[in-house]
């Protein structure tokens, strides 16, 4: 049952350097083979994988599956669906959750939750401080005899930085890396979106960069002084991708990772539609032919942590993807329900979902506009993300599980509110013609989401 034949399609595995028109053989859940016009053993299925892309299965190391506590937004089981259907056969999961993962039997409840009805595999991120609150440190060696392949207080940022360095230095004996949002409470106070010109326009308390920066620059500090590798989340600001460039020019353990939201929007998304078309959008306009997707002035759906920043922002974000400073993409996949943010935006929760939009969406702004190969797109959500949290995964080498996403880098859809498989429905890209376009899930040899293109064709 767990086997399968992909035939003819372009197989792509930068952990092995392969790139090249072959057949990828599945047999009870593992890669058995790769190469050319292989033959399926008797009872083993077919699927034609002509004109697609053949990739180790996505890694998204940053989304938040709300289960326990939260689930009216999002569960196991929607969370994992959307993952399926955006292409992810793993996800790493956030503990800012109700409780917190901040307990070995909170993480064994996700650990048993997740085999049962998750769709694709659910590795868990557990607390820095207990109840993410930053002021006690999480019991790290536990959480990590529980399982967790990482810690982080998402979310929120420890802001004393003794608490910090203890907890990287506890992390660092348990051979688990640290991952920050990065924000300085007292720079950023209130904030709900970038400060600058729009903010002053829109009449918004602005989060301005530096309240970003400050706490990468302090996280490189730490990396430095204590030989932990710290991995800052979800980089918006042009000045934290200038620091982890210098700082892993000096060999620091710091790296990056960057959502698409923050590098295909801007602030000026902010002040509605029309004014982002007409200014930072422009480029982008030409891949919206059918018309260009509108919103409001103050589209709650456009608020999220860290904020969206400006153009030059955004570049500086390409630029770091393009040169390796950032070596890793994910969603930061944030559901909330409508009735949360049909509010005024200031009392919207930050954040949006992501996990069925983020391959077309950096194909989109990396591949197609030549800024990356297809190779290194596919790297930033496969052997990279499985380096840093040292998962098995992330590979189509022969005896490894077979995770393996199969997607059409040219095929042009429409996402559409209905045909998302997230429980909620907050984000900004309803309407927005993408290209590429998830083709097969495929976790340990079991398609777990095919895509029927009557549901999504333009
Ligand atoms: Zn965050």
């Amino acid at each position: 049952m767990n086997s399968l034949l992909l035939t003819g399609g372009r197989v792509v595995d930068p952990a092995n350097k392969f790139d090249a028109i072959a057949d990828v053989l599945i047999l009870e859940g593992k890669i058995s083979a790769i190469g050319q016009k292989l033959s399926a053993p008797t009872g083993v299925k077919v699927f034609d994988a002509k004109g697609k892309i053949v990739a180790p299965g996505l890694i998204d190391l940053h989304v938040h599956l709300r289960e326990p506590g939260q689930t009216a937004k999002e569960n196991i089981a929607t969370g994992t669906a959307a993952a399926a259907r955006g292409g992810f056969t793993s996800v790493v999961c956030m503990p800012n959750t109700s409780p917190a993962i901040d307990s070995a039997s909170t993480v064994a409840f996700i650990h048993e939750c997740s085999a049962r009805e998750g769709l694709v595999n659910v590795f868990v991120s557990g607390a820095i401080t207990k109840g993410i609150a930053g002021e006690e440190m999480a019991p790290i060696g536990g959480l990590k005899n529980a399982g967790v392949v990482a810690i982080t207080d998402d979310g929120h940022c420890v802001q004393n930085n003794d608490l910090m360095r203890r907890a990287c230095e506890y992390a660092n004996m348990f051979g688990l890396p640290v991952m920050d949002h990065c924000q300085d409470y007292s720079l950023v106070t209130d904030g709900v979106m970038h400060e600058g010109y729009w903010s002053t326009v829109l009449g918004l308390r602005g989060w301005p960069a530096a309240g970003e920066e400050a706490i990468v620059a302090r996280n490189i500090l730490l990396a430095e002084l204590t030989g932990t590798k710290i991995h800052c989340q979800h980089l918006s600001a042009a000045g934290s991708v200038r620091l982890i460039r210098e700082a892993k020019k000096r060999g620091v353990l710091i790296s990056g990772e960057a959502c698409p939201h923050h590098f295909t929007l801007t602030d000026a998304a902010v002040a509605g539609s029309e004014k982002f078309w007409a200014q930072d959008g422009k480029i982008l306009a030409a891949t919206q032919p059918g018309g260009l997707p509108q919103w409001p002035a103050y589209d709650t759906n456009f608020k999220m942590n860290p904020p969206l920043r400006t153009a030059a922002d955004r570049e500086a974000i390409l630029e770091g993807l393009a040169d390796g400073t950032i070596e890793i993409l994910c969603s930061d996949h944030a559901p909330h329900c409508d009735y949360e943010k049909e509010v005024e935006f200031d009392y919207a929760p930050f954040g949006i979902t992501g996990l069925e939009t983020e391959l077309a969406l950096s194909l989109m702004q990396l591949v197609h506009t030549k800024r990356i190969s297809l190779a290194e797109l596919i790297a930033k959500y496969t052997v990279n993300p499985a380096k840093l949290l040292n998962l098995d995964k992330g590979t189509l080498s022969i005896g490894a599980d077979a995770d393996v996403t199969v997607f059409d880098a040219e095929a042009e859809w429409i996402f559409r509110r209905e045909n998302s498989a997230s429980k909620s429905k907050n984000n900004p890209f309803f309407g927005w013609r993408l290209k590429g376009q998830p083709a097969a899930t495929i976790v340990g040899g079991k398609k777990v989401f095919v895509e029927q293109p009557e549901l999504a064709t333009v």
